[in-house]
C-alpha cells in the first residue's frame, strides 16, 4: 500500500487504522474502545486496554532476542563503550526497579530522573515504567534553580541521579547540582538513588541517599513483575524547550503511545527488528524519549546511546559509530550537523556508512547551505522532519518505510503523518486557508493521534485554553507554527508565530530572512528578529555568524559585508526584509536542546529584560549579544 492510501484510510477509518496498529504492541487486556473523543479536545486512546510500556520495550523481547544487543551506550570522553543484550536489560530492569520498589514507589508515583545519557539513565526510565509510576526527566545540564522547578512541579517521591556525565571531554557534575537543588526547592524528597561512577566527588546523605551500586547487590535476583496499567494511564511528564516562554509540561499516556511509536518506527523510519537505530538526541528531550529509548526497543532494535558531543573527540565519532554498529536509521538535529560542518566538513569521508538507509532530522527547519552538505557527503536521504514536545512523534515527514509515492522536496518539512489532520488556519479570521501558497498558521483538526500529550501536567485550563481556544467555534489544534503548503500538499514551516514579523502591514517571516542571508558564503549562520519600531511597527534586525571570523576583523570588512548582505536580501524578498541592522557575532543563543532564542535576542535589540534564560546552552552569549548591540548601536 502506498502512502498516501494510507494515510487516507488513517483519517477516513481511524478506529479501523489505529485498531489494526494496535497490533504491534502486547496488551494483558484487550481495549473496550480504539478512541473516546467524547470529551473534546481530550482524547482517550485504546479505552480499557491494560498493557506496560517496559513490557512491550524489553520483556517480550526476551523470548526472541535474548542475546541481540538493547543498547549500546559510548562514552568517548571516558573512553568505555558498553552494551546490553535484550536478555540483560531484562535482568538490569528489574534490579532497578526492585530497588525502587524498596523505597516505596508504586503506581502513579512520579520519579525524577537528573542524569546523563548512561545506560542506568535508560534503565531508570524503563523500571519506572515497569511498577506504573511517572518519569520526569530532567536535562542534566540545567542548573540548579531549573531543577528545583521542576522537582516541585513533579514531586517526586524518588529521585535518580548520578555523580557526573561526560560531555565534550569534560565533566558534568550531577549530584552536587541536585543537592544544591534540594535545598532551592519547596518539596521534601524521600529518597535519592545516586548511580556513581567515580567521575566526581560526591557527599552522601543518609538516610535520604541511596548508592545504586551497593541496593542492587541486595537485588541481583529481583524478579519484578510489570504492573498492568489502562492505556490512558500517563507514563511520563516532560517540558518542552522553552524556547518562546515558560515551558509547558507535556502529559503522555501508555498505550497510546506505545502504539504510535511502533507505527513510526516502522512506516516512517523504516527501522526493522535487529537493526541499529542511532538517535543522537539527549533522552531529557521528547526525541530522546521516543527514540532512544521506547521506539527502538518496541521494534527490537539495537540503540545506541552516546554521551558526549558530536565533536569530540572529533567531527567522525558519530560517523565511526555508524560504521562498527551498522547504523541502518540516524535522527539527529540541525544544530549538530551544523556545527559538523563547521568543524571538519571531511568528517564523513573517513567511515564506511553503507548500512544507512536514511537520515532523518526535526527540531528546526535546517538552513539550505546545512542541507545540502550533509546530503551530499552521507549520499542518503536526508528528511526533514516538523514535530513537537507536544506530539512526540512526527506531525509531518515523509515516511521512509512505506511504499514512496512521495518524493523528498528541498525545504519541506513533509506530508502529515498517519492520523494527524493537519490544516493551515488564518490566525485573525480562524478561517481554513485551502489554496496553494497560502500563509497561516499550522492547526490539526482533533483528536490528536495516539501518542500525542494528554493535557499539560496537573493542568488541563492551561491544556484547553493555550491550545485549543484559537479558532473560535471550533476546537482545532494550534501548533503556534506558521506554515505554508504548496499544490502537492507539502508543508514548509516558516517559523513561530512569534517569529512573524509586521513590517509596515507587510508579514514577513524571520525565518525566511535568515535563509535568504545564510545563502550568502560568508556567513555560517543567521537569526533575525523583529524589532519594535515607531515609523514601521517592526523592523527586521539581524545577527550573523561570519564563517571566517578572521575575515571580519577590520571595521571596513563587516562594513563590506553587511552591504553585500543587504543586497543579498534586498534580491530574495524585497526591501521592505531589508534588516536595519547587522551584526557580527561568534555565536547565537540557543536553548539546551539546540534551538535558537530569537526572544532573547529580541529582548536585547529591544533593551529589554532577557526574560527567563534558564533553558539558554550559554549564558556567555548573551553577554556578546548585548556588547554587539551596545558597541554598534
Ligand atoms: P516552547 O514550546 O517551550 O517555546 P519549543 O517549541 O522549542 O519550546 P519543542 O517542543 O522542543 O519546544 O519544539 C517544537 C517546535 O520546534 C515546533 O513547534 C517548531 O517551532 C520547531 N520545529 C520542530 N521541527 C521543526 C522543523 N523540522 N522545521 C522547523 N521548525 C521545527
Ligand atoms: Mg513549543
Amino acid at each position: 500500500m502506498n502512502y498516501s492510501t494510507l494515510y487516507q484510510r488513517s483519517i477516513a477509518d481511524r478506529d479501523g487504522f489505529w485498531h489494526e496498529q494496535a497490533a504491534r504492541i502486547d496488551w494483558r487486556r484487550r481495549f473496550d474502545q480504539v478512541c473516546d473523543h467524547s470529551n473534546p479536545p481530550f482524547a482517550r486512546w485504546f479505552v480499557g486496554g491494560l498493557t506496560n510500556l517496559c513490557h512491550n520495550a524489553v520483556d517480550r523481547h526476551v523470548a526472541h532476542r535474548a542475546d541481540q544487543p538493547a543498547l549500546i551506550h559510548v562514552a568517548p570522553g571516558l573512553g568505555t563503550e558498553r552494551s546490553l543484550s535484550y536478555g540483560q536489560l531484562f535482568v538490569e530492569v528489574q534490579r532497578m526497579a526492585a530497588v525502587l520498589q524498596g523505597l516505596g514507589v508504586v503506581k502513579g508515583d512520579r520519579v525524577l530522573i537528573y542524569m546523563p545519557m548512561m545506560l542506568e539513565a535508560v534503565i531508570a526510565m524503563l523500571a519506572t515504567v515497569r511498577l506504573g509510576a511517572i518519569h520526569s526527566v530532567v536535562f542534566s545540564g540545567f542548573a540548579s534553580q531549573v531543577l528545583a522547578n521542576r522537582i516541585d512541579d513533579a514531586a517526586p517521591r524518588v529521585i535518580i541521579t548520578a555523580d557526573a556525565g561526560s560531555r565534550g571531554g569534560q565533566l558534568m557534575p550531577c549530584k552536587p547540582v541536585l543537592d544544591e537543588a534540594l535545598s532551592l526547592a519547596n518539596r521534601l524528597v524521600q529518597h535519592v538513588v545516586v548511580v556513581n561512577r567515580g567521575l566526581w566527588p560526591i557527599t552522601m546523605n543518609a538516610p535520604q541517599d541511596v548508592d545504586y551500586a551497593e541496593a542492587r547487590n541486595e537485588m541481583m535476583d529481583a524478579i519484578v513483575p510489570c504492573e498492568w496499567v489502562e492505556s490512558n494511564h500517563p507514563s511520563y511528564t516532560l517540558y518542552t524547550s522553552g524556547t518562546t516562554g515558560q515551558p509547558k509540561a507535556v502529559q503522555r499516556d501508555t498505550g497510546g503511545y506505545a502504539v504510535a511509536l511502533a507505527t513510526s518506527m516502522d512506516q516512517i523510519y523504516d527501522g526493522q527488528a535487529g537493526e541499529s537505530f542511532f538517535c543522537t538526541i539527549d533522552i531529557a528531550w521528547a526525541g530522546g524519549h521516543g527514540y532512544v529509548v521506547y521506539g527502538p526497543l518496541i521494534a527490537g532494535m539495537a540503540s545506541i546511546v552516546h554521551e558526549g558531543l558530536p565533536t569530540q573527540p572529533d567531527a567522525a565519532i558519530w560517523w565511526s559509530l555508524v560504521e562498527k554498529h551498522q547504523v541502518s536509521v540516524m535522527l539527529s538535529v540541525p544544530s549538530a550537523i551544523r556545527e559538523l560542518r563547521q568543524h571538519d566538513p571531511e568528517c564523513l569521508q573517513r567511515h564506511d556508512l553503507s548500512s544507512l538507509k536514511h537520515l532523518f532530522l526535526a527540531g528546526e527547519a535546517p538552513d539550505e547551505p546545512t542541507s545540502r552538505w550533509i546530503s551530499a557527503a552521507i549520499g542518503k536521504p536526508v528528511v526533514d522532519q516538523y514535530w513537537q514536545t507536544e506530539t512526540g512523534w512526527p506531525v509531518l515527514a515523509v515516511a521512509r518505510g512505506v511504499q514512496a509515492d512521495q518524493a523528498l522536496k528541498p525545504g519541506s518539512q513533509g506530508v502529515p503523518m498517519v492520523g494527524y489532520q493537519v490544516k493551515l488556519m488564518n490566525e485573525s479570521t480562524g478561517q481554513e486557508l485551502t489554496e496553494p501558497g497560502q500563509r497561516g498558521v499550522l492547526a490539526i483538526e482533533g483528536p490528536l493521534p495516539p501518542g500525542c500529550l494528554q493535557t499539560v501536567w496537573r493542568n488541563n485550563l492551561r491544556f484547553t485554553q493555550a491550545y485549543w481556544s484559537s479558532f473560535p467555534g471550533r476546537k482545532t489544534y494550534n501548533t503556534f507554527d506558521w506554515a505554508t503548503r504548496d499544490e502537492d500538499g507539502y508543508y514548509f514551516i516558516l517559523g513561530r508565530m512569534d517569529d512573524v514579523i509586521n513590517v509596515a502591514g507587510l508579514r514577513l517571516s524571520t525565518r525566511e530572512i535568515e535563509g535568504a542571508l545564510a545563502s550568502h558564503p560568508g556567513v555560517a549562520e543567521a537569526a533575525v528578529v523583529g524589532v519594535s519600531d515607531d515609523l514601521h511597527g517592526q523592523v527586521p534586525h539581524a545577527f550573523v555568524v561570519p564563517s571566517d571570523p578572521l575575515h571580519i576583523t577590520q571595521q571596513s570588512d563587516r562594513i563590506a559585508l553587511a552591504a553585500e548582505l543587504t543586497q543579498t536580501v534586498d534580491r530574495a524578498l524585497g526591501a521592505l526584509a531589508r534588516p536595519a541592522s547587522i551584526h557580527f557575532v561568534l555565536a547565537l543563543p540557543r536553548t539546551r536542546s539546540g534551538k535558537l532564542l530569537r526572544r532573547v535576542i529580541q529582548a536585547v535589540c529591544e533593551g529589554r529584560d532577557a526574560g527567563d534564560v534558564s533553558t539558554m546552552d550559554n549564558p556567555a552569549v548573551l553577554r556578546q549579544l548585548q556588547q554587539a548591540v551596545k558597541g554598534e548601536a
